[in-house]
Parts: structure tokens; sequence; C-alpha cells
């Protein structure tokens, strides 16, 4: 490449870095994978240092994260936050090795699993969390204390004495179960999927609205103090066991290793261990342990000199594609799944992988017979990346999706704005059977023993062909059923099925939220299901709102409100509802134990807008639930009061179009005091 053209392709990639910057860190929606985004930034690095010129401030390769969103208020770090150099090779870990030496001996090193989330700060004074902010640009980020405050990690209280200031850095994760339950939810509502866990606690934590993040369940892990002299820490090493002794939450995973052999077995030891974890690492943070060498190292503009990065090398495999089933969801989608050959990837062994829709299918052109390269997408779902063309046979054809639903042999349409085919025949036993499984599932009625296979059963049976029949089952429908095995006796088919019927009947007193979001409405995932049953307390008065009601509702929409209005007005579905009724299911909240429990306040909701002076929100609420009240997110009709702090939002705007009393902080904690004396608040309109 000549002097031009390099100077050409490093303006190309600064760019291209930038956009990419800016779509990972501000919008939390990256376009490419994080090794793609890697190898761009190395050539970028490898082509400035061609060069020979110090690169400007504004290059990808000086800056840190993204500049933090106008929305939030910032604050400006004591100490800049900055990233990690990256190793990818062991002869990268031995330059950084050679660089901390100085020529002498390498010094003792504390190893620990990179965390894939995003970094917080988070400050104390006295003892006392007092404000917490993300990493933003390195040298400004964004106040999230509130929001920080949802996640049950996170000490407010220290656990031993620590007087004055105290900075503590960490990491906001999801865990793997969370992040994919929240993209099951997330799919359901048909918003965009998170790509990654990462992305996913970073566009949690972002929001402007706490009770949003609160819904995500985070964690969070420490792994360092600043100025760590003051608080008398000389090591790295054991200034973890010290931030354990605090109370904050510490992965645990470090390793004290003396010397570059250690720190290799260290790194060979968690490349696959890691995948036990019940979160995503990326690698292997190397730090130099002794802290008091840590200011003369120093740092470059955007990393510090006494640590690295090592990143494990993303997983990707060749398998062959041994054909393509279509499966039929609970909503008559179709949808195209690549069986694979098992292959073991990032920890399991892989066999299924969703090819999304037939668009996805022709654009990366898979075919059935294909050898196909394979990942985990954020290590966690599986993907089909592409075919190995070169190894493709000459017959192979493309794949085109069937004219007809596999499982009844309707006919699939296409419904206009939708990529998907759909089968529209309400009878489809694919449909029923998936919106079984959903109605018994975890996040629905927890029904344990329901599994997939004897539903199964029981819909090709033909005993139960809705949700509504679950509950007419009887031990003659299921012990026969149970009874599998030539040495089954008659004994273990009942007391298997005298469980299932156990479960089924300890469903019913499942709150209502549970039940809304059983009932397989589409959009509609446990957290509108909370929405819409703190609204309206009964599926009666949920079934008999309007659109326009509905929608009305903040967190709830046009788009949601159509589909809910539309599910209660089909005959089919309020027999359902009838028959759950009948059958004594929990279909309004009074009595459920997620409403209110016992106390002054009983009935009555509390819902909070603006900046309390005297208290964090979750503190209030915490006030208003221990009185026996309740604290739903948004307001409704059915709301008794709003309590407006200082910038209240659009709450406050709703609660006085619904003539709802709305009431400051000082007539909030009075109200709260005569309540702690048994006094129950007037609900004036
Ligand atoms: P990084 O994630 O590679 O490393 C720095 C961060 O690691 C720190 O800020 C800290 O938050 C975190 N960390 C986790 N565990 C730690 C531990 N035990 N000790 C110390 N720190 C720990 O760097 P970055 O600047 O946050 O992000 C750069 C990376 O993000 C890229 O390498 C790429 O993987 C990804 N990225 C991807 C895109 C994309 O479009 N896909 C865009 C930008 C960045």
């Amino acid at each position: 490449m000549g002097d031009q053209e390099i100077r050409e392709r490093i303006g190309r990639l600064r760019e291209e870095i930038k956009r990419h910057n800016y779509l990972y860190y501000v919008l939390d929606s990256p376009e490419i994978s994080d090794d793609r985004y890697d190898l761009l930034l190395r050539e970028l690095k490898e082509l400035e240092a061609l060069t020979g010129e110090q690169p400007p401030p504004d290059s990808p390769t000086a800056t840190v994260g993204g500049a933090p969103r106008n929305e939030f208020v910032k604050v400006v770090h004591d100490s800049p936050m900055l990233s990690l150099e990256n190793a990818f090779s062991r002869e990268d870990v031995e330059d950084f090795l050679r660089k901390v030496s100085k020529g002498a001996a390498y010094p003792s090193l504390c190893c620990e699993l990179k965390i894939d989330g995003l970094a917080v700060s988070l400050h104390y004074n006295e003892g006392k969390f007092i404000l917490g902010a993300t990493r933003g640009d390195g040298r400004t980020g964004e106040v999230v204390t509130r929001n920080l405050l949802t996640i049950s990690d996170l000490p407010r209280d220290l656990a031993g004495k620590v007087p004055g200031r105290l900075e503590v850095r960490g990491e906001v994760l999801i865990k793997s179960e969370d992040f994919m339950a929240l993209n099951a939810s997330r799919e359901e509502q048909g918003l965009p999927l998170f790509a990654n866990p990462r992305n996913a606690a970073a566009g949690s934590l972002r929001q402007l609205d706490p009770s949003v993040t609160a819904s995500r369940r985070l964690s969070l892990f420490v792994y360092q103090v600043v100025s760590p002299g003051d608080h008398g820490l000389s090591s790295q090493f054991r200034s973890l066991s010290w931030l354990r002794k605090m109370g904050f939450p510490v992965q645990g995973t470090e390793c004290l290793c003396r010397g570059a052999e250690e720190a290799f077995s260290y790194i060979e030891r968690w490349r696959n261990e890691r995948f036990s974890l019940p979160y995503v690492t990326d690698g292997v943070v190397i730090k130099v342990d002794d802290l008091g060498a840590w200011s003369g190292l120093g740092t470059t503009a955007k990393v510090p000199r006494w640590a690295v990065a090592y990143k494990y090398p993303p997983e990707e495999k060749l398998t062959r594609l041994v054909r393509i089933e279509v499966s039929v969801g609970r909503t008559g989608t179709l949808t195209p799944i690549a069986i694979l050959e098992p292959v073991a990837l990032s920890g399991t062994v892989v066999q299924r992988a969703s090819l999304h829709n037939a668009d996805e299918v022709a654009r990366k052109d898979i075919r059935e017979g294909d050898m196909v390269w394979v990942r985990k997408a954020g290590e966690i779902i599986p993907e089909v990346l592409r075919p190995d063309l070169a190894s493709r046979k000459e017959s192979s054809v493309p794949f085109r999706m069937p004219s007809r639903c596999p499982a009844c042999g309707s006919d699939a349409i296409s419904l206009p704005g939708e990529v998907a085919l759909r089968c529209v025949n309400r009878s489809c036993p694919a449909q029923i059977l998936e919106g079984l499984r959903h109605f018994a599932s975890r996040s629905g009625m927890d029904i344990g023993g329901l599994g997939e296979k004897l539903l199964e059963k029981l819909v090709e049976e033909g005993v139960v062909s809705d949700i509504a029949d679950i509950y007419s089952l009887s031990m003659g429908d299921l012990a026969p059923i149970l009874l599998t095995g030539e040495k089954s006796s008659r004994v273990l088919g009942e007391k298997a099925a005298s469980s299932v019927l156990d479960s089924i009947s300890s469903s019913k007193e499942r709150p209502l939220s549970a039940l809304i979001a059983a009932l397989g409405i589409r959009y509609v995932g446990s957290r509108v299901a909370e929405i819409l049953a703190e609204a309206f307390g009964s599926l009666e008065d949920l079934g008999s709102c309007d659109e326009d009601s509905l929608a009305s509702i903040e967190g709830v929409g046009p788009r949601i409100a159509s589909s809910v209005a539309a599910f209660f007005r089909d005959p089919r579905n309020r027999e359902t509802i009838a028959r759950l009724k009948a059958a004594g299911l929990n279909v309004s909240s009074s009595g459920s134990p997620q409403r209110g429990g016992v106390g002054p306040l009983k009935g009555l909701s509390f819902v909070f807008t603006g900046e309390l002076e005297g208290m964090t929100r979750s503190e209030a609420e915490n006030r208003v639930k221990e009185l026996g009240g309740s604290t739903p997110s948004s307001v409704s009709r059915k709301t008794s009061f709003v309590v407006s702090g200082s910038a209240p939002g659009s709450k406050l705007a709703k609660a006085v179009t619904l003539g709802i009393r709305v009431i400051d902080e000082k007539t909030f904690l009075d109200l709260i005091e005569r309540a702690t004396g048994g006094e129950r608040p007037e609900v004036e309109r």
C-alpha cells in the first residue's frame, strides 16, 4: 500500500469505527460482532503506526467508549475510567509482561475473568452509597444512581467501617438466564432483540425511567478500589478480599499468579470452565498486583499500562446442516430451524439454531446439506453464520419455505407488514401445543410436571385442545399416559399423575399478572402483563376496557392495546376465560399475594413521579408496601395517589387529566406517618 492509500484507508477506518462506537456505546445496538470490530481497530492501529505520526486525539485508537447521552445528568470522573489493551495471543501477553517488568523479573500478577457488561463507578460517603455513574467517554459519565439502586447486589450501606469517601469500579451485567428471558419476552412483544448480554445490560441500565431498569434483573460485580492507598490497600488480589468483606459482590475467580506460566495456566483453565458460570465472560484481565507500581506505569489516553485483557477467540465451528425444519409458533409464525450435526460450541452441544425467516436464509444462502459455520452469538445463542461454499454439492438447491403449514396443512399466509409466514388456522395442533406450553411455563402458570412430552400426548389423544381443558384433567386422563416402560406399575403412574394434578391445582393461586402473561396475547409478555394487572385489578375489567383507554396506559401503547382488545373481542377467548374463572383461577388481584398485603394502605396504590428529596424512590415504595399498599409504575383510573417530587414527568399530566389526587412529598410523608399509626387515608378525587 502506498502512503496515499494508507492515509485514505485510515480515514475510512476511523469513520467506520466511530459509527460502530456510536451504535454500540450510545445506542446499545451494534451492527457487527465484537471480533469483527476488534479486527477493524487492530488494522487502524497498525496503519497509524506505519505513518509514524501521533494519531489525533479523536482517533478511535485514542478514545474510550461513547459520549454520554444528553438526557442524563453528567458527572466528571475524579480519575478517568479507561478501556483495556487487548491481547489476542501468548506473544501479546508476553509483550505486556516485558513492558511492565522493565527488564527486571516479572512481577506478581492478579488474574481475573473479564466480565462482559458495562463499567460503573460507585461512590460511597461514610459507608453510604451516594452516587453511581457509567463510564461514558471515560472522562464524563452519566449519573445512574437511581437505576443502580434497583440492583439488589449493590450494597447501599457497607458492611465494614469506611470513613470518608470511597470510589469503587465494577461491571453491571445481566446473567445468561435473565438475558434469555428478557429477549424471549421482547420477542413476544415484537420489540427488537438485544444482540448480546452486554448490550442488554447497558440498554437496561441507561434508562431514564428506573422502573424499566428494575424490571430487567441486572447483576453487579466490582473489581477495583480507586485510590486504594487511602484505604491501606497495596495489592489488587487483597483489595478484592477487602471489597468482599465490605459487602460488595466480587466474582471470586481471582488468582495471584507468580510469573507468566501461572498466568497462562489460568487462561487455559478458564478457556472452557468459564462456560459453567451463570454469566458471560470474554477474556482474562491480567493486572500487576502491586498497586504501588500502577502510578509509575501510568496510562495512555485510552488504557492503563498496568493491565491487559486477553480475549478468548470466538469459537466458530464447521458442521453439516442436515435439514431445515419449519416450526410453528404459538401465534402461527413459521420459523425455519437449522438441524445440525451435533457440534460442541462454547460449553454445550449445539444441534439446532433458528434461521429466523425466509429472507434471512436467502440472504445468507444457506441450503440443506451444506457445511456451515456456526457460533454462539454473545456466547449464548446458537447462530448459523454462513455456508462453506467450497464444499457445497452441485445438486444443492436454495431453500424455499412451504406454502402450507407443516403441522395442519392450512395455507401459510404472509400478512401485510410482516416478514414471516403465518398459519392462520386457530385449530392448528402445533399452535395449540405451543399455546399450552406457554400457559404452563414458569413465567406463566408454572405448572411443574406438565411438560412438553405430556402435553404432546394430551393434544394427540384429543384430551386437551384449549388451556381451560387443563383444569378438567383427571387421574384417569393422566395416569395411563404417565405409565411408560414395562416395569411401570399402576401405582407409579398414579403417583406421577397426582403430582401433576397438585401443581395444576396450586397454579390456580398464581397472581393475576401471571395469568395475563400465560394467556398468550400477542405482544403481552410478563412486564406488560404486570402493568395491565396493576392498572385493572381484574380480568373482567381488562376485558371490558376499550382500545383507546388501554393505549393511554403508560407502557402499553397502540399496538399492544389493539392486540389486547382483539383478544378479548374473540368469543372463543371469552369462553375460555369464563371456564378458567369457573375452575377457580385467580382472575382478580384481590387476595393475590403480589398486590398490597395487609395494613392501613391495603387496596390503595401510589405512583411516584419526579425526584424525592428526603428518600429514594425505592425507599418510598417500600414504605407504601410495608403498610399494605401497592406502587404501580404507571398512572391509571385506579391509581389512588400520585406523589409528585421535583421535575415530575408525564405521569403528573396524566394524573391531572384523569382527576387522580396529586400530593407532594411532605403530604406523602404525613400520610405515611398517620398510616403507620393505623390511620387509613381518604382518597378524594
Ligand atoms: P473492553 O470491554 O475490551 O475492556 C475494558 C472494560 O473491561 C473495562 O472498562 C471494564 O468495564 C471491563 N472489565 C470487565 N471485567 C473486568 C475486570 N475483572 N477488571 C477490569 N476491567 C474489567 O473495552 P471497552 O472499551 O469497554 O470496549 C471495547 C470492546 O467493546 C471492543 O474490544 C469490542 O469487543 C467491543 N465493541 C464492539 C463494538 C461493535 O460494534 N460490535 C463497538 C465498540 C466496542
